[in-house]
Order: structure tokens, then C-alpha cells, then sequence
């Protein structure tokens, strides 16, 4: 393919190209990080299939990224000697979105442009980025490994096309080159550029390199010379000790690495010494990225051996149900040439995903029960948006089944929100010895149960439980501080010693006095009903349904019935 050909961007890549450069104005500096972001991806992908193939290293062994620009020209110039795109890599990375959830992502705007905004930060469409500041945008880029006539000049304007062509580069890796919209000059000068660099991506752990300037006397003014030198610190943020990182530095490297724009709930960041040495820097983000609920989805946890990159969403060192948890591990002891499948045997990783659960279990914990009301705040927050995910973890993580029990939150017919097991067992009434709940598809069915009259009317506090993932959470969660979790729609719900004794022989007459009637609708229902009984459940309703103890609720046979089960 040594003629230009022109394509066609897939449908979506239009769409998001078209929100980007409408939408994220606002905050176009972003491109900077982007761009330097995928350089610095691109290198570490170099280092890391170098590892089994060095002559991908060809004479170049110390991995960069330039930063220039062309004041004539109008051009700004991100270079890297990374892995590099062959001729089929750039149209399908460039030219394409192949990412998964993309469908996800794409049903999800609203054509609100703030909303859509943040969503498409949260996705990360980093390479289109550069068309905020760009009416033009050429890449110049040859893959690790071939040779140098095999490589390829990409090039569009950002509508709906995009040109590739054959070209010679014999350096490896990738030139972006972005022709500067008129207006966006500010971007042709080293101050500007080099501060947005300091501001995120500082942490990158490679050097990033731009001409040095010199005052010339004679023109008045700042020129370029023709030495490079370094722009950002180039240590790992989660390498440096904790007094060395500021709030800002810790809230800017969240953002870089999760493409949330918005500050993180909470974070943790630990050397931990002993058996398995590692470094750990992890946050709670404050929001549900919009994915949270496809389970195949991997993690957030980036893995680094010695402050080298290995691999992005390393699933084995978070459980499933934290795969909200965004961050960095960096470990003293695994292997460089790691495989994922190794990772999911390792001791040692087994040994970091324990050691950052109960971390991040901590700081829920210290969010749930500070003193501090805006903390509190901050939990209720966090459990609006990832509560039904954490209650996955009572399955998943036997081990910490009584850790999550305690951060649990539900509705109850004591408020309608934020009520913990603990809130509950404090307020049970003398002689209640069990945790009651109802299961339902709402809120207000719940509450309009029949099952709850004689609960009501004792004032006895009973957990409304109206999430999807409820039913299964009580598969696995039968017990609370000591006290077992029983249906007030299972079975005869035996109230015992709550009844007086007045109400107990009530109960027994009208039993005794109703029996032929019973026979009667049994007899009529006996293909329905498994039995009819007398209840001391009822106030006001003259009869309701219930299941056998130890049978599907009614609630979950609904939802597997949904489910076409
Ligand atoms: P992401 O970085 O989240 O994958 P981007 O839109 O930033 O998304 O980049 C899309 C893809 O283009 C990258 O995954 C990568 O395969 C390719 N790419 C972008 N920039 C470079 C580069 N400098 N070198 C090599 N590949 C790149
Ligand atoms: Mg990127």
C-alpha cells in the first residue's frame, strides 16, 4: 500500500469525535494528557514484549518521549520510540473503536454535553482528544520490529474520514502531529505546554523531553536551542514516600489513571513489608462508572514489578466485587515476564489481593463509622452507587463475610435508608431473638406488604430488602451477630415470646374455632396451596400468601421467571 487510501471512521468513532471536540472545549488542555499518556502506554508495551523478543529494542534502548513544536508551521509534536502501529494496527486502534462497552457507552449518552462529557472521560476516548485543539491531525508511526520502509502515515481532519499512506521512518514508535486550530496558539509555547505536563503527568515514569530555551538579546525573546531536556519528575507517584505527595498530586495521578474527572472518595497508599513485599496506591472513586455492572468487566488495578509496567486490569489482585477500585501495585517479588494465568496461581498475588481487600475494606469502614458527619455523608454516597456490588462480596469472600455484613446499608420500616445490621440489632425489642426482613421489587411494595401489620403494630423494625441482588445476598447471609435473618414471608412466622399472653391464647382459640373452615379451603385450594393456616401475622388484611420455609420466595421466583428461568 504505498498510495494514499481513504476510509471511512466507523459510525461511533464519528459520534465521539463529534462530542469531544464540542463537548470537553472546556477543559482542552486534556489532550496533553491523553496523548503523553499513550506514549508512555506505548512504551511500556515496548518493554514489555521485549522481554521475549529483544531485538524489538532495536538501537535504541532508552525509551522517551519528545515533545516539539513548529511555530511556523503551527504544529505541536508528540513523539515516542514505543511499540508503534503497523498499517493495520493504526486503522483498527485510530479508525475504530473496538473496545468493549463501547455499545454500553454509546447508549448511554443523553445529549446533555456535560453528562456526555464526563462519560467520555470515565471511557477514556484519549486519541480523539487531540481534535479539541487540531483541525488536523497526522501520525507518523513504524512497529517495533519491521523495517523502516514499512511504515505508515495516518492522517485526518477529524470529520469523517481518515487517509493512510506508506512511509519510511526509520526510528521506531509513533509522531503525533497535531495542526494547531487557529485560536489555539498558546500551545506553541514551552511555558504552557511544559506546566500542563507538571500538572498531569508528573508521575509518567519516563522522561519526558523538550527543548531547552534561551533569552536572545538581540530578538527580545525566549528561542529554542538544540538541547533536550527533562519536563516532568519521572518517578512513579507510588514510589515516593507519603510526605512527598501532595492531596492535589495524589487526586491528579487518580484522575490520569481512571479518566474520572472528578476527586476520588477515599485512597490508600502503603508499602507493605514481610512475606510478600508491594506497594499499593488505591482509590475509591465517588461515582459508579457507568460499566460497574457488567461482572466480565476487569479490574482497575494496574500492575507494575519494580516500577515497571506489566499489565493493565490485573483481575487477580482485586476480588470481583471491588472491581470498582482503581490504583496501582507494585510488587518487589513477581517475576518481569509474568503471565496472567501465572498471577492467578502465585502465592505472592494471592497474598496482595488479601492484603488489599482488607485495605480497602478499611477505608469503607473508616468513611462509615468517623465521627465525622460529612465522612458518614460520604459513605451513604459510596453506598448508593456500589452497594449492590459490595453485596456481591458476601458469596464471594467468606473470609470477610462479617467485615461487609457490617457495611451494609438497607431500608427498613424504621427510615427509609442507611439502616446497618448493627443500627437494627440495637433497636430489637426485648425477647427478639431474630433479624426480620421482607424481600419485594420496591420500596412501596414492600412497605404496602400485608406480611408487616402485626410488625407494625408491635412496633418491630423489619429490613425492606428491594435490590435485584438481595435474594442472593440472603443465600449467603444467614446470620447476623449472633442473630439468624428470617423472612416475615416464609413460613408460619412463629412471633413467640413477643405475643403477651393474652394475644397467645387469642391466637390459640380462633385457631381452634377457625379449623373447620381451614379444612374447608384446603380442601378447595388443595391443588394451589400447600397448606392454609390460621396467622397471627395479619392485622387489618384478611389473608395473604406465603411461601413454605425454605422455598423460593415469591420475590425470587418473579425475578427468575423475568429472567425467562
Ligand atoms: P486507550 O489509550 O484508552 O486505548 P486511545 O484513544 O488513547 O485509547 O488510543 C487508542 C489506541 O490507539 C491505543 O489503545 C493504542 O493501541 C493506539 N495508540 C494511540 N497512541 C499510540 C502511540 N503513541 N503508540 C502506539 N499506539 C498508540
Ligand atoms: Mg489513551
Amino acid at each position: 500500500m504505498s498510495q494514499k487510501q481513504t476510509h471511512a471512521f466507523q459510525a461511533e468513532v464519528k459520534q465521539i469525535l463529534h462530542l469531544v471536540t464540542h463537548s470537553l472545549y472546556s477543559n482542552k488542555e486534556i489532550f496533553l494528557r491523553e496523548l503523553v499518556s499513550n506514549a508512555s502506554d506505548a512504551c511500556d508495551k515496548l518493554r514489555f514484549e521485549a522481554l521475549d523478543n529483544a531485538a524489538l529494542w532495536e538501537d535504541q534502548p532508552n525509551l522517551e518521549v519528545r515533545i516539539s513544536f513548529d511555530e511556523d508551521a503551527k504544529t505541536l509534536t508528540i513523539s515516542d520510540n514505543g511499540i508503534g502501529m503497523s498499517a493495520e494496527e493504526a486503522a483498527a486502534h485510530l479508525g475504530t473503536i473496538a473496545k468493549s462497552g463501547t455499545r454500553e457507552f454509546m447508549a448511554k449518552l443523553e445529549g446533555d454535553q456535560k453528562k456526555d462529557a464526563q462519560l467520555i472521560g470515565q471511557f477514556g476516548v484519549g486519541f480523539y482528544s487531540g481534535f479539541i485543539v487540531a483541525d488536523r491531525i497526522t501520525v507518523e508511526t513504524r512497529r517495533a520490529g519491521l523495517p523502516a520502509d514499512q511504515g505508515v502515515r495516518w492522517s485526518s481532519e477529524g470529520t469523517g474520514e481518515y487517509d493512510i499512506e506508506t512511509l519510511s521512518k526509520p526510528g521506531r514508535g509513533t509522531d503525533v502531529i497535531l495542526h494547531l486550530r487557529e485560536g489555539e496558539e498558546e500551545f506553541l509555547k514551552t511555558w504552557r505546554v511544559k506546566s500542563t505536563i507538571a500538572k498531569y503527568s508528573d508521575h509518567i515514569s519516563l522522561p519526558i523531553l523538550m527543548k531547552k530555551e534561551t533569552w536572545d538579546a538581540e530578538a527580545a525573546k525566549q528561542v529554542l536551542t538544540d538541547e533536550w531536556e527533562p519536563v516532568n519528575k519521572a518517578s512513579a507517584l507510588w514510589s515516593r514516600s507519603k510526605s512527598e505527595i501532595s492531596e492535589e498530586q495524589y487526586q491528579e495521578f487518580y484522575k490520569q489513571i481512571s479518566h474520572d474527572s472528578e476527586a476520588p472518595l477515599a485512597y490508600t497508599h502503603n508499602r507493605v513489608e514481610g512475606r510478600s513485599e508491594y506497594t499499593q496506591l488505591l482509590y475509591i472513586p465517588a461515582k459508579a462508572p457507568f460499566d460497574l455492572w457488567n461482572r466480565d468487566k476487569r479490574g482497575g488495578v494496574k500492575l507494575y514489578v519494580k516500577r515497571v509496567f506489566i499489565m493493565d486490569d490485573a483481575e487477580a489482585l482485586m476480588p470481583v466485587y471491588l472491581r470498582f477500585v482503581k490504583g496501582v501495585i507494585d510488587s518487589a517479588d513477581l517475576p518481569l515476564n509474568v503471565s496472567r494465568e501465572l498471577l492467578q496461581e502465585s502465592r505472592d498475588v494471592k497474598a496482595i489481593r488479601e492484603g488489599s481487600t482488607k485495605r480497602v475494606l478499611g477505608m469503607l469502614e473508616s468513611l462509615a463509622n468517623s465521627e465525622e458527619e460529612a465522612e458518614r455523608a460520604k459513605y451513604a454516597a459510596f453506598w448508593k452507587d456500589f452497594g449492590q456490588v459490595l453485596k456481591e462480596g458476601i458469596g464471594e469472600d467468606h473470609q470477610n463475610q462479617e467485615r461487609l455484613a457490617k457495611l451494609f446499608r438497607f431500608a427498613s420500616t424504621h427510615a427509609d435508608e442507611n439502616v446497618s445490621l448493627a443500627d437494627y440489632v440495637s433497636r430489637m425489642k426485648e425477647g427478639q431473638d431474630v433479624i426480620y426482613y421482607i424481600t419485594a421489587d420496591s420500596l412501596a411494595a414492600a412497605k404496602h406488604s400485608p406480611q408487616l401489620e402485626i410488625f407494625r403494630k408491635k412496633g418491630i423494625e423489619v429490613l425492606l430488602l428491594v435490590d435485584r441482588v438481595d435474594e442472593w445476598m440472603l443465600s449467603h447471609l444467614y446470620e447476623f451477630d449472633g442473630k439468624p435473618l428470617q423472612s416475615v414471608a416464609k413460613g408460619a412466622v412463629d412471633l413467640g415470646k413477643l405475643l403477651d399472653e393474652d394475644e397467645k391464647k387469642k391466637a390459640d382459640e380462633t385457631a381452634e374455632n377457625l379449623k373447620p373452615l381451614l379444612d374447608k379451603l384446603k380442601d378447595a385450594l388443595k391443588d394451589r396451596a400447600k397448606d392454609v393456616r390460621v396467622t397471627t401475622r395479619l392485622v387489618d388484611s384478611p389473608a395473604c400468601i406465603v411461601v413454605e420455609e425454605g422455598d423460593m420466595s415469591g420475590h425470587l421466583a418473579r425475578l427468575l421467571k423475568q429472567a425467562g428461568q
